[in-house]
């Protein structure tokens, strides 16, 4: 069913944008036509700080769709990430990627990093230094020795944050022999910020080398780490994230295992066919998210190798195991979509009068959400809705 060559091959095309947006709704109207007249399927968020965007479609479409995008000056110097791929393996991956309809929204902002609504986000040009992946690369490779053999009275070392999920680093993440690669192992975006604060002393005095799938999230987070002041100006980023790495060093390079994404590819490997991950049940070596195991207490993604998998079976996270939920406790949750959204496990309590959580929902095309969409919006972009209670957090 999938072409896989000529004009009518299928691909992805991810980029964000941060720049204020003066007019939110003609950008809307934009998106609206441009994305309906070539057939592109996907998520589309907009916001006064900026635009997000993961959309599939034919890739000579996908094509015409970052001409006109181009031709806007606001999006000058934006990072457009085109890829060609095949279609969803099956509609399950394709309904959770956001991928069977085109969902344009508008909200409040781009990424919402902080728990707390009532906290202000940091600012974004506060944020870490860009690194392309070559200068990314280099810092690596001579960061180590040299801080060792050259320097070994210096305190300033070199700290390199994945600033991604649990989920994510489980198949996939950067492991260099001479720095130690931390790991937040968070479920969801915004637990990042508590977690900063409770690991800053390993960042104060340091150079910290961020990195997350795409760029977006490093944006944020970097300008987090810098508003601590003092001690904490030597903040890098690595530029277009794993995603443009990996263009570069197509063995992987420092990237070890497989690098999660956001659409409906799940994840993109290297030439290096290592496996970073392992099954939940049986510890094998496994890193295929397709069958879209989760949690049954948190709903987080779960890896359960083929020959684990069975009908009706529960899951608990290593998450949820180490706070002592144990298989006993699990809540019986079908996998039912309609009723899964309607258990409250997990969910952060919104106040229902609090309307200053509540994005404005513009979309036009997907169906309008069951559930506000802001009952976990504090942990993720606002971007495309997950059938599940605990929403994946779209980031590229
Ligand atoms: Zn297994
Ligand atoms: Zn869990």
């Amino acid at each position: 069913m999938a072409d896989n060559d000529g004009p009518d091959q299928y691909g992805v095309v991810l980029y964000y944008k941060y720049t204020p947006i003066p007019d939110v709704d003609q950008l809307f109207s934009f998106y609206d036509s441009n994305c309906n007249s070539l057939g592109l399927l996907g998520r589309v968020r907009l916001a006064p700080d900026g635009v997000n965007v993961t959309i599939g479609g034919k890739l000579s479409l996908l094509e015409k769709h970052i001409a006109a995008v181009k031709s806007n000056s606001l999006f000058e110097g934006t990072d457009f990430k085109l890829a060609s791929c095949h279609h969803p393996l099956n509609d399950q991956v394709a309904k959770e990627c956001g991928f069977t309809s085109l969902s344009i929204r508008v909200v409040k902002e781009l990424v919402t990093f902080s728990p707390h609504p009532l906290l202000k986000s940091p600012e974004i040009s506060n944020a870490g230094t860009h690194l392309s992946a070559v200068e990314f690369h280099s810092v690596l490779q001579s960061a180590g020795p040299l801080l060792e053999k050259e320097n070994p009275s210096n305190h300033k070392k070199l700290v390199l944050l994945d600033a991604r999920n649990l989920y994510e680093t489980r198949i996939g993440k950067f492991k260099t022999p001479n720095v130690e690669t931390l790991d937040p192992g968070i479920r969801q975006y915004s637990d990042l910020p508590s977690w900063i604060d409770d690991n800053s002393e390993r960042f104060r005095g340091n150079r910290v080398l961020m990195y997350c799938t795409g760029g977006i999230r490093c944006e944020m987070a970097s300008a987090y780490i810098r508003s601590k002041g003092a001690g904490f100006e030597n903040v890098f980023q690595l530029f277009g994230g794993i995603q443009r790495y990996l263009e570069q060093f197509p063995d992987g390079g420092f990237f070890k295992g497989k690098n999660f994404v956001f659409d409906h590819r799940i994840s993109v490997g290297s030439s290096d066919a290592n496996i970073m991950g392992a099954c939940l049940l049986c510890g094998s070596s496994f890193d295929d998210y397709s069958s879209r195991c989760r949690c049954n207490h948190c709903r987080m993604l779960v890896l359960v190798c083929d020959s684990c998998q069975k009908k009706d079976a529960l899951y608990v996270c290593e998450l949820c195991q180490k706070h002592g939920k144990g298989y006993g406790s699990i809540p019986l949750i079908e996998n039912d979509e309609s009723q899964v959204i309607t258990q409250p496990i997990k969910l952060k309590t919104v106040p229902s009068d609090d309307t200053t959580l509540s994005p404005q929902i513009h979309s036009r095309h997907g169906k309008v959400p069951s559930l506000p969409e802001n009952s976990e919006s504090c942990a993720c972009t606002g971007f495309g809705r997950m059938p599940l209670v605990l929403k994946e957090e779209l980031h590229h």
